[in-house]
């Protein structure tokens, strides 16, 4: 089960969905979020901050060492931002920040092509997923880069 969270980013400007894989973490050890604008002026702290396309993520570690104190797998592994966001303790919801919104804006507008043309409705679906994958590993989003 996942838990959803939303956040502002510092100036205020976006806002950014996140999920808490197992609810292992609650959603305060998300400190502050910085979208590409904001985040030009902070001071990078790779100890506590995740950087994914322009977007940072801090988090607040000690909330994290807490929490992990009640789940034995989490305890044998050394925590650090990047196990938390690629773990999906405490990540995007979806592939970037928004991502749930634009998918269902999209799939919207494919859907709404099953009722003027439903081959070409069946076409696009089927590469539709494919197709944005392709697109957000351009981008360079992290999630959209594993394996
Ligand atoms: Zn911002």
């Amino acid at each position: 089960m996942c838990m959803e969270y939303s956040m502002k980013c510092m100036c205020n400007s976006r806002e950014a969905s996140f999920n808490f894989r197992e609810e292992i973490m609650p959603p305060e050890v998300i400190s502050r979020v910085y979208c590409p604008e904001c985040s030009r002026e902070i001071s990078f702290d790779p100890d506590s901050m995740l950087a994914d396309n322009g977007w940072v993520i801090e988090y607040d570690m000690d909330v994290a060492r807490f929490s992990a104190l009640k789940t034995p797998h989490l305890l044998k592994e050394e925590l650090t931002p990047a196990l938390l966001f690629d773990e999906g303790y405490a990540t995007w919801r979806g592939v970037y920040p928004g991502d749930h919104i634009d998918s269902a804006r999209e799939r919207e507008e494919i859907v709404a092509l099953a009722r003027t043309d439903p081959r070409a409705y069946l076409e696009r679906i089927k590469s539709w997923g494919i197709k944005r994958m392709e697109r957000l590993r351009q981008e360079g989003w992290r999630k959209a880069n594993e394996g």
